[in-house]
């Protein structure tokens, strides 16, 4: 499942395909993907140009000069593909249709964008671009973590009416934007803090350095996705997806970085947590 680092990534590997770039034609090849495609999706798409490319939490917005802005989610297994520009120091082709090829832009200086999603989780809609925040996808979701609204008064705010462990809470979109399983485990693990904890019991210095950590984690990761980007070894021209190393997630059993005690992996609404015993508390 991409989290925000990837949806970033995705995006930053999108802006030189689309913004600024007309859409010249739309190939829609079913009605649907997780849900029903908008009405009449391609022509409101064709002839229509990127003003700008942007993010919310782990959508991808091209905001369309129709006054419509296209959503695009990958869901688990949705695939982007660029082609026909230039990708770190790679001339990306176009490569051959594929099956799973659900949405193809074919944009002005021959870019084509090519959304594939062999098991349809992902999703697309078409906004009113100053409706964003009634979509129904979009409504009621909290800061962006790297934004400047959130910050230590209101991740206090926010986490003061909460009983259930810190990790649910971190996970909750009302919470923080975009946030997922691997990147709280690893941001609980730099903080200390066990994700049993509930969350209306951490401590003001504890709480305070959680949203400096919160960037730091997400940053670091979007880093690499940009260089990955960068040297894009593949050239194949898929989006988003890079060897990352955690130190904590998906490491069970394996020594703890800091005391070498081994780390656990517990389930917490369903999910895997990791930590270490010994240093987080
Ligand atoms: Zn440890």
């Amino acid at each position: 499942m991409p989290e925000l680092p990837e949806v970033e990534t995705v995006r930053r590997g999108l802006l030189p395909a689309m913004e600024g770039k007309r859409i010249l034609r739309a190939e829609i090849n079913r009605p649907d993907l997780r849900w029903p495609l908008p009405e009449r999706m391609a022509e409101r798409l064709t002839g229509a140009r990127v003003e700008r490319l942007r993010r919310r939490s782990k959508y991808i917005l091209a905001d369309l000069d129709t006054g419509e802005s296209l959503l695009i989610h990958l869901g688990m297994s949705g695939r982007m593909l660029v082609s026909g520009v230039m990708l770190g120091d790679f001339h990306l082709d176009h490569p051959a249709p594929q099956k799973h090829d659900h949405v193809v832009l074919h944009m002005e200086g021959d870019a084509r964008v090519t959304f594939n999603d062999a098991r349809r989780f992902g999703a697309m809609d078409l906004v009113r671009t100053d409706r964003e925040e009634a979509h129904w996808l979009l409504s009621g979701i909290g800061p962006e973590p790297l934004g400047n609204a959130f910050d230590e008064s209101y991740l206090t705010a926010a986490l003061k009416k909460r009983s259930s462990p810190i990790k649910t809470a971190l996970l909750d979109q009302h919470v923080v934007a975009g946030l997922g399983n691997i990147y709280v485990s690893e941001v609980l693990f730099r903080a200390g803090i066990d994700p049993r904890r509930a969350a209306n019991r951490i401590s003001a210095t504890r709480l305070a350095q959680l949203v400096p950590l919160i960037r730091e984690v997400l940053t670091e990761a979007i880093e690499a996705g940009g260089s990955s980007l960068r040297d894009h070894r593949q050239a194949d021209g898929e989006l988003g997806y890079f060897q990352h190393s955690f130190r904590v997630y998906d490491r069970e059993d394996e020594p703890c970085p800091t005391c070498t005690t081994p780390i656990r992996r517990i389930v917490q609404s369903s999910r895997s947590s990791y930590f270490c015993p010994r240093c987080q508390r």
